[in-house]
């Protein structure tokens, strides 16, 4: 069976218009052989909605019920594309992510796939329908609604594709691909034909909202290439597949910001060992996710300490930061909310000395103060203050010769 997936984006169907535009090419498809399975987002910005409306009646929802009130976005989008594609006279049947046996674990709106059943899949696809599945949500094994976290249709296409071995699996977005950086914040930004999973996947828990990264992870495991294209043209788009020798010449691929963290310092605190062993197995314990850290000794015997946390658990961490600020006899503690995280990745870096001193350097230039710095073998962040956030991306895309054919530092200098 030659099965292809195709996952549209909430963009590609947020209206009644672009449903049918849907419809359309996923029938171009199916007119060519292929058996379809269509996996789609909720329209537009319903999810947000959703969440807003949540908001309005309380600040702290069950998470269960949270997943039963965003699970019915997608249920809405596949079927109206069902009804789409009836219209065009081909055969659709449209399920929930619980019909066509998408099994979670029970973390509520945060869920793992655990297995997918091919038996409603297979069996619907002979009967030759197009199958139209909702994105973004399972069951667990004891039937409670799940959603996989936001972005999450990414991985519900990916999953599926790996699952029914399919020919190939594509991502239908708003934009015509895998961008050097966003390409509504700089406009210079140009599409990467190739890039592999390592980079995407950095690029995407950096802040690049194109693809979600737990579906790049997934991809890799099972070696699929993802193809991310636009579902307004017919523009080739970008793979996303192993690492090339050729992607090494790159030595930075794309430009990513991240704004949703804040940046805790907790100062004044006594330099001894088991400190900060102490700080962060009580975050752990409470599920609370730490990014950046830096550890500053002063002249004093004491040190800062600084971190940034995501803002969505941050509310969690304040009440505990509280308690952990007299347990390890802090002075103080400082909260900055208005920072951004600008970072450059590229499998390139790894054998290019120098991309710290190019990046520090751009940054300089423009007098963007630079408050923390993390790194990895493919990849360098920097912490500076949220207004300077585009501006950064920016100088950085610039300083990397990302733009442009005349690009100096975008192949290693042999
Ligand atoms: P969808 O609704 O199709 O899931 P998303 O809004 O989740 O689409 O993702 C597409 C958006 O990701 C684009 O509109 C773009 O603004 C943003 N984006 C951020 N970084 C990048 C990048 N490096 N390349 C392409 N798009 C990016
Ligand atoms: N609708 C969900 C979200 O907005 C899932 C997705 O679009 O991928 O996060
Ligand atoms: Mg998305």
């Amino acid at each position: 069976m030659k099965i292809i997936v195709k996952k549209f984006g909430g963009s590609s169907v947020k209206n009644t218009d672009r449903i049918k535009n849907v419809a359309r090419r996923v029938v171009e498809t199916k007119r060519k052989g292929y058996h379809v399975v269509v996996v789609v987002s909720a329209l537009g910005d319903t999810t947000d909605d959703l969440i807003t409306l949540s908001k309005e009646i309380t600040s702290s929802p069950p998470d269960r019920e949270m997943d039963m009130l965003l699970s019915t976005g997608e249920q809405v989008s596949v079927a109206l594309l069902a009804m789409a594609i009836h219209e065009l006279g081909y055969k659709a049947m449209s399920f929930t992510g619980a019909q066509v046996g998408i099994v979670t674990d029970s973390a509520h709106t945060r869920a793992r796939i655990k297995s997918i059943s091919t038996k409603r899949f297979i069996e619907a696809l002979r009967q030759d329908n197009i199958v139209i599945v909702a994105g973004f949500q399972g069951k667990t094994e004891d039937q409670e609604i799940t959603t996989l976290g936001r972005g999450g249709s990414d991985l519900t296409a990916v999953a599926i594709a790996c699952t029914l071995k399919a020919a190939a699996c594509e991502i239908y977005t708003d934009v015509d691909g895998v961008y050097t950086t966003d390409p509504r914040i700089v406009k210079e930004a140009r599409k990467i034909q190739k890039i592999s999973y390592d980079e995407m996947l950095e690029l995407a828990s950096l802040g690049a909202q194109v693809m979600q990264g737990r579906s790049i992870e997934v991809a890799k495991k099972y070696g699929i290439p993802i193809v991310v294209r636009s579902s307004l043209n017919k523009n080739p788009g970008t793979i996303i597949c192993k690492e090339a020798k050729d992607m090494e010449e790159v030595v930075v691929s794309g430009v990513a910001v991240a704004k949703n963290e804040v940046k805790v310092t907790l100062f004044g605190v006594p330099d001894k060992p088991g400190i900060a062993a102490k700080l962060f197995k009580d975050l752990a314990e409470k599920n609370i996710n730490v990014d950046v850290i830096i550890q500053n000794k002063t002249k004093t015997n004491r040190t800062d300490i600084s971190f940034t946390v995501y803002q969505d658990e941050f509310k969690r961490t304040q009440s505990l930061i509280k308690k952990i600020v007299k347990d390890v006899k802090a002075k103080g503690v400082t909260i900055d909310e208005n920072i951004a995280k600008v970072s450059v990745v590229g499998v390139g870096m790894r054998s290019h000395p120098g991309v710290a001193a190019t990046m520090f350097g751009a940054l300089a230039k423009q007098k963007i103060n630079i408050d923390m710095i993390a790194t990895s073998e493919i990849k360098i962040s920097c912490v500076i203050k949220k207004d300077k956030a585009t501006k950064a991306m920016q100088v950085l895309h610039r300083a990397f010769g990302l733009g442009g054919k005349s690009s100096k530092a975008k192949k290693k200098k042999k």
